[in-house]
């Protein structure tokens, strides 16, 4: 088989970057996916009760990238609503990330969006030197806040403590002086109307693209001839792990389906200090679906399952350094993605990185 381009793994950076090869460069381009699906982990599929679920995990889309939302609107339209997450903490179920309505109900006072800012001055522990994500949090909101929203949420996600992880983590959570309790800020956030899956259908239908699924790229790609290799799996596997393993973190999730119309009053409930799992989202406040059933899903993180996130430790970052070395001195291949850069990268930002990479030509 001769290809230019081949694209590992139909993620959406892979899909983003076998688009733009497709319809902009009008060259063929071969995408090998191991899963029997395309989309990676922001795939969705109906259940058996007909209901949308994702099936990895909540997948809100949100960014303030104007070009990139233009851009995957040329393959969905939006079902827009406002994300919101509540935290069960002390028995109440208040709202995140931490705002004035949050402080307030945490301690049963009553104080202003002005006197937020004192308040959490007073409870911040000074730190000079910020390392780490217990840092991260211990300024800005002190111990208490920590212990109850912070620290076992984090424990549980990551099976280690936040003085461990790098600043990168907690700080996705932002502490908002006003009574703003969406979960994202961002000017554009939503749904695919028609869910992630179509939307994926949609980037790569185009003749020029040819899809191999249910396909470990090593079972074939010494069959292909190709000029340029487009890699978006884990960098230590496409190098048989010479330096050692990356550490990811992994989730197993758990679905149940309820015969009622709803489970709980907001998309997503956070639990940082009590069961095994960290949160419980129900899908069709996700997707605005009607139905007289409802599905959620529960995560229970763990170390042994697919890669999902990347583990911003010191000692990992230390050893994907090692592959960055490798990395660069390869001619012909471009490692792209979550799982080959080894980056938290939201949806909106690998689609910017994808878009990036090939506006910056694709010769390795
Ligand atoms: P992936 O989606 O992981 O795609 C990589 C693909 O490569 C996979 O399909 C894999 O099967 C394939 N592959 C791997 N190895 C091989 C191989 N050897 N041969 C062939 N194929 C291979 N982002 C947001 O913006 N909002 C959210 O709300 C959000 N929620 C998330 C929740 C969870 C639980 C997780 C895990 C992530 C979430 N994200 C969210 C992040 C989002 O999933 C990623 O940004 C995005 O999926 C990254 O795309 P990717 O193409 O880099 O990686
Ligand atoms: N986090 C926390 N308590 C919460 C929510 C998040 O401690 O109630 C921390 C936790 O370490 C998590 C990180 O903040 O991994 C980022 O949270 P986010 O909701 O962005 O996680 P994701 O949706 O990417 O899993």
């Amino acid at each position: 088989m001769n290809y230019k381009y081949v694209v590992v793994g139909a993620g959406l950076a892979g899909l983003t970057i076998a688009e733009r090869i497709a319809n902009v460069l009008n060259e063929k381009v071969l995408i090998i996916e191991k899963r029997n699906h395309i989309g990676g982990n922001v795939y969705d599929s109906y259940n058996d009760e007909g209901i949308l679920i994702h099936n990895y995990g909540p997948h809100i889309f949100h960014t303030n990238d104007k070009e990139v939302y233009d851009y995957l609107s040329r393959f969905t339209s939006w079902y827009e609503f406002w994300h919101r997450v509540l935290t069960y903490v002390d028995g109440n179920l208040i709202p995140m990330p931490i705002t004035v309505e949050t402080i307030n109900q945490l301690y049963n006072i009553n104080l202003s969006c002005d006197e937020l800012e004192d308040f959490l001055k007073k409870q911040a522990v000074p730190i000079d030197d910020i390392k780490t994500s217990k840092d991260v949090a211990l300024s800005k909101v002190g111990l208490d806040i920590y212990e109850k929203i912070f620290e076992n949420y984090t424990k549980k996600q990551w099976g280690i403590d936040p003085a461990e992880l790098d600043t990168s983590v907690i700080s996705r959570i932002p502490i908002r002086f006003n009574r703003d309790t969406r979960y994202f800020a961002d000017r554009y956030q939503g749904m695919p109307k028609h869910g992630y899956a179509k939307m994926c259908e949609k980037m790569i239908s185009n003749k020029n693209i040819k899809l191999l699924l249910n396909t470990d790229y090593k079972e074939v790609i010494d069959q292909i001839q190709y000029e340029t290799l487009i890699y978006t799996g884990p960098t230590d596997y496409f190098y048989d792990y010479k330096h050692g393993k990356m550490l990811y973190r992994s989730i197993r999730f758990e679905y149940e389906t309820f015969s009622k119309e709803e489970y709980q009053s907001v998309p997503v409930v956070n639990y940082p200090n009590d069961y095994d799992y960290t949160r419980i989202t129900e899908f069709k406040k996700l997707t605005g679906q009607e139905h007289f059933k409802t599905t959620i899903v529960k995560e229970y993180p763990n170390s042994d399952g697919e890669p999902y996130y990347p583990f911003p430790t010191k000692d990992n970052k230390d050893l994907f350094a090692l592959y960055q070395e490798d990395m660069k001195k390869e001619k012909n291949v471009i490692f792209l993605g979550r799982l080959a850069e080894y980056r938290y990268y939201n949806m909106d930002a690998v689609v910017r990185r994808a878009l990036d990479v090939f506006e910056g030509g694709l010769n390795g």
